[in-house]
């Protein structure tokens, strides 16, 4: 979220920003809120390193998938898909994952 707000104030006086042709590498799987900006912001193809698929509701299903039909047909001319990377990589990423997600959740909970 913070990098596209970067990207979009740095495009803000270009009248065809051509979005489609930028390109967004993130480690970890979007989060359907997530998805429903890049969905809004067009950015052409998102490849993400880990899948969270540990959750109850994830299962074989993607953010994606689980996305409403709108936002899906928004997004349908983006590509969005797990990067083709190596398994080190992407146990890397998992462990960022991991390690970090306690304490995001706690530094927002502490600051509202
Ligand atoms: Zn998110």
């Amino acid at each position: 979220m913070v990098l596209l707000n970067q990207l979009e104030d740095q495009l803000c006086d270009d009248p065809a920003p051509r979005m489609r042709d930028y390109t967004l590498f993130t480690s970890q799987e979007p989060c359907p809120m997530c998805l429903a900006r890049i969905c809004f912001n067009q950015v052409g193809k998102v490849y993400y390193v880990y899948r969270d698929g540990s959750s109850p509701e994830a299962g074989a299903h993607t953010n994606w998938d689980r996305l409403p039909p709108g936002f899906r047909g928004l997004g349908s001319r983006l590509v969005i898909e797990e990067a083709q990377c190596a398994h080190e990589l992407k146990e890397i990423s998992r462990q960022v994952w991991i390690n970090s997600i306690g304490p995001s959740i706690q530094r927002f909970l502490d600051r509202y």
